[in-house]
């Protein structure tokens, strides 16, 4: 009789002999694991140490010999009855199963009514094989010969696909990149042709005689912008993306560039009645970076803050500083974010969002986007030779734990560092976290 805590593991991919198999163990009272390939057998085994595994010689992923001298590396495992499921004409496969560390055999067809004693015979420790050292010694230098040649050409076949997914994703970056730049050329003309129509007398008047037409005509306008925004994200982060990033590295008051970056939003705090704290003498008055890209990842941390954060909250913008190093962090009184996604925020295709529920709005609270404003920050940031990253107790829109996006920049890029984070900034970045840690 089976005894109930026998767990036996079945790594089969042929599903009539792995009914038959089942459908008996079952009936007898077996704990029963199930796996059609090699690699989800041992992840199997690993978990559930079973008490027999009875596996098929011949798996899509690896041959049922490599699997059993795989189990058999393994000192949980050098015990355990391992069976190997073969065919009739099978039978000069015994030497190498041997060598493989396999104890016996069911042959197929199963022959049903044999299962319970053949079971009991493996679990009690019978074993069909006959050990010949000579005739071992000879079949182990097969099987690792076999196991390296199969090895390689399955190395060869995998560096042939990578190559074949590398072109690919490089494909897809430069059709999205010639895809945006299709679209730019006549965006731009239609926002042409807009003023145009905006400053066109018999237009105007009707403006002046109906408002509505005004608020028609500002929503076209308004749509156009956003419409030139996203596609000016999708060429950056596809810049990004391929390490096509320019920097044009100039001198800079960071403190202008950040008071520039919060007036951009005086409307959106004021609707929202969120209180912006900022304080420009924090702020490095000469760095050098890139302008434009440093102005886009305040722009990007500030709406982001804006969006995540309800109405009455408020947002604190601050930096700290030494010889070689500026600290900003934007901290709000929001939602928050989980820890399990802080890492995953960064990304360019992250968390899946729902198509319906997807909103496009820079401020509104909740308002989603395209999801690439943190990536755009993260790609800013590494090739100023600096860090991003966020801390928040967790995502909770009731108690709004708030979150604080932190960026390192080194004050002065230099030749040679761009897109690496330099020692210099690693080793300084022990620096400056110790005043972090005051603050707070
Ligand atoms: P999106 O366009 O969706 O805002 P981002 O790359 O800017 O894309 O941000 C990615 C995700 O990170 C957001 O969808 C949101 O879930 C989360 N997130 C970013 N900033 C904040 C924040 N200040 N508070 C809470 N969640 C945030």
């Amino acid at each position: 009789m089976a005894r109930a805590d026998s767990k036996v593991l079945i790594i089969e991919d042929d599903s009539v002999t792995m009914r038959v198999i089942w459908r008996r163990l079952q009936e007898l009272g077996y704990q029963l694991f199930g796996a059609t390939r090699a690699l989800e057998g041992l992840d199997l085994a690993r978990q559930h140490l079973p008490s027999i595994i009875l596996t098929d010689l011949y798996l899509p992923d690896m041959s049922g010999l490599e699997l059993a001298s795989s189990l058999r590396a393994d000192a949980r495992f050098a015990r355990i009855p391992i069976v190997a499921i073969i065919g009739e004409d099978d039978d000069n496969a015994r030497d190498l199963s041997v060598a493989a560390g396999i104890n016996g055999f069911l042959a197929k067809p199963i022959n049903v009514q044999a299962l319970a004693i053949q079971m009991e015979f493996f679990l009690s420790g019978g074993t069909d094989m006959i050990a010949d050292e000579g005739r071992i010694d000879q079949a182990r230098a097969k099987l690792l010969s076999e196991t390296v040649a199969r090895l390689e050409a399955r190395i060869r076949e995998l560096e042939t696909k990578n190559a074949e997914l590398q072109r690919l994703d490089e494909m897809k970056d430069s059709f999205i990149q010639l895809t945006a730049h299709e679209l730019r050329t006549p965006l731009t003309l239609v926002q042409g042709y807009g003023r145009l129509l905006e400053d066109h007398p018999p237009l105007r008047r009707m403006m002046e005689q109906d408002p509505e037409v005004t608020i028609l005509i500002q929503g076209l306008s308004d749509s156009i912008t956003r419409m030139q925004g996203i596609i000016e994200d999708i060429l950056i982060v596809s810049r990004i993306m391929t390490n096509k990033i320019d920097l044009n590295l100039t001198p800079l008051n960071l403190g202008t560039l950040a008071r520039r970056a919060v007036n951009s939003f005086a409307n959106a705090l004021m609707e929202r009645r969120i209180r912006l704290v900022f304080d420009e003498s924090q702020f490095p008055s000469s760095m050098r970076a890139d302008a434009d890209l440093l102005y886009m990842t305040l722009v990007n941390l500030l709406s982001n803050a804006i969006k995540y954060t309800p109405d009455g909250g408020q947002i604190i913008l601050s930096a700290q500083y030494n010889n070689h190093l500026v600290r900003l962090s934007v901290k709000d009184s929001g939602i928050g974010i989980d820890p399990a996604h802080h890492e995953a925020i960064f990304e360019r295709l992250k968390l899946p969002q729902s198509i319906e529920t997807h909103g496009t709005s820079k401020t509104a609270f909740g308002g989603g986007g395209l999801g690439l404003g943190l990536a755009i920050c993260k790609g800013v940031v590494e090739a100023h030779g600096g860090r991003i990253w966020v801390e928040s107790a967790g995502y909770d829109p009731e108690r709004l734990p708030g979150s604080e996006f932190i960026v390192v920049l080194p004050l002065s890029v230099a030749k040679g560092e761009v897109g690496e984070p330099s020692t210099a900034t690693t080793r300084n970045l022990g620096k400056i976290r110790p005043l972090n840690a005051r603050q707070r």
